[in-house]
């Protein structure tokens, strides 16, 4: 009983701080180039690679990358009516996903991480926009001059 009031809790508290993280949300970039996730502990960096496959970088308070644990991650992107899911193994720096993004562009894309296969999974959205921002030069999903 106790536990589902805390999942209600735990639903409540995401479905109303959704609006306030989509509106003027700092970005901030990663080690790598890539969106820095901040509101995920450790912050984890969401990277588009050159193949198009989605890397993900832990990174501690420094600002250095720290070696994945047990975190298990999920990405979902693509066409909004045939999304794609990826899944990741681990590499020497972080996660690759299995798989790549599919071809096209501005996809919604939504990130959970587990910090444990046990745990609630935390969550990031954001549009994988990969047209470069005049302004500061990155692609616009890590545009960190708000332009
Ligand atoms: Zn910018």
């Amino acid at each position: 009983m106790k536990n589902q009031l805390l999942r209600l809790l735990a639903v409540a508290a995401l479905v109303f701080s959704a609006p306030l993280a989509s509106a003027h949300e700092t970005i901030q970039a990663g080690p790598n180039g890539g969106r820095l996730l901040t509101k995920i502990k450790p912050r984890a960096e969401f990277l588009l690679t050159a193949e198009r496959k989605v890397q993900i970088t832990f990174v501690g308070e420094d600002g250095n990358p720290i070696a994945p644990a047990e975190q298990v991650v999920t990405v979902t992107t693509g066409d909004r009516a045939a999304p794609t899911k990826l899944s990741f193994s681990k590499t020497v720096t972080g996660l690759l996903s299995d798989a790549a993004v599919p071809a096209g562009n501005n996809f919604p894309t939504v990130v959970q991480i587990k910090a444990n296969p046990e745990a609630k999974a935390a969550v990031a959205r954001f549009n994988l926009n990969t047209a470069i921002c005049p302004g500061c030069k990155n692609p616009e999903y890590v545009c960190i001059c708000g332009h």
